[in-house]
């Protein structure tokens, strides 16, 4: 049975193997990238069934998507559109760290989606479903297709986690707060950097922040601090978290990993405190990797990792 379903979003992403000038960069790597698809991928390698709900171009980058994730172990519920290009983004790795990404997502597939896109039997039947404020920025559609695939949730018992993800671009002249104020009030788990968290509620410490998330019902508050861990509110306990201790080469994607990690521990019904440790431990080996998602480790990984006194050094 599938535990976990995620909707939304992916693109086709072409990055430079060697960082420098674009001119000079003639090796180049065909890969993708996507939120949504990246929390699946990182629970599939954890042992937690996923399927992923999308529309994709029929183009190389669609195929190559429905090839990679099927590789991973996530099933795929998509809809093949001949009318829309895949979306795509460009990453120009300038240095070791610094990178410039271009995105053509305006008129792709994805952002065609619609609530008759959504099978709902899927979510019902599933334990969780993931969205982030991604899906609901990019057409009227697809944010009807996040609101209805919540209310199935809500209405059926699947728990309902958000990661705000905040993406400026898609919400060029438009407000998110009002949609983000309404998912996150579905939300069983949201989670948030410090940034986007201020989007939605008042708060000058991230312990605030997650408080002020949580008084709008969601029972589980995440805020993500990148180098400094992350925090959380649940019920009514605070915990810190630090992050592991890695020589991070690319942050990118961690996020994502945190979640799985911490969606994963959920799943296996682990305590709060062991939530926020195996998110962060997730999102510190994501950092060791490049690219959006191939650094999200596996549950024996992790393990291992645990083992060796949690540090990666
Ligand atoms: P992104 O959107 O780029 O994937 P994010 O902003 O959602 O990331 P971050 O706060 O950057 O999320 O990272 C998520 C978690 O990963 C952090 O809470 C932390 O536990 C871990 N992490 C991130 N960066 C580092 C780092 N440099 N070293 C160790 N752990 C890290």
């Amino acid at each position: 049975m599938t535990r976990v379903v995620a909707i939304g979003e992916t693109m086709g992403l072409v990055v430079n193997d060697r960082p420098g000038p674009l001119s000079s960069s003639r090796a180049h790597t065909a890969s993708f990238g996507g939120a949504e698809s990246n929390v699946a991928i990182a629970l599939s390698r954890l042992g937690v069934s996923t399927a992923w709900i999308s529309r994709l171009g029929n183009d190389p980058f669609g195929e190559l998507i429905l090839r990679e994730l099927a590789a991973e172990g996530v099933a795929t519920v998509t809809v093949t559109d001949t009318q829309r290009p895949t979306g795509f983004m460009h990453k120009h790795r300038r240095t070791t760290l610094a990178a410039t990404v271009t995105f053509w997502r305006a008129g792709s597939a994805a952002s065609a989606l619609s609530p008759s896109d959504v099978p709902d039997e899927l979510i019902v039947d599933a334990d969780l479903l993931h969205l982030t404020g991604i899906l609901p920025g990019l057409s009227d559609t697809a944010c009807e297709a996040a609101l209805h695939a919540a209310h199935v949730a809500r209405a059926s018992g699947t728990a309902i986690s958000f990661d705000i993800n905040h993406r400026s671009k898609v919400w060029t002249g438009r407000n998110p707060r009002a949609i983000y104020l309404e998912l996150i009030r579905l939300a069983d788990v949201v989670f948030a950097g410090e940034d986007e968290a201020a989007l939605v509620v008042e708060g000058s410490t991230p312990a605030e922040l997650a408080n002020a998330l949580h008084n709008l019902g969601p029972n589980e508050c995440i805020i993500k601090l990148g180098a400094a861990g992350a925090i959380s509110r649940v019920g009514s306990d605070t915990l810190a978290q630090p992050a592991f201790p890695v020589d991070a080469i690319d942050t990118v994607g961690a996020g994502d990993a945190f979640v799985a990690g911490y969606l994963s521990a959920r799943l296996d019904e682990a305590s709060p405190a062991d939530r926020l440790a195996r998110g962060a431990l997730a999102g510190a080996l994501a950092c060791l990797t490049t690219g959006d998602w191939e650094g999200a480790p596996t549950r024996a990984e992790l393990a291992s990792l645990t083992a060796s006194e949690g540090t990666c050094r």
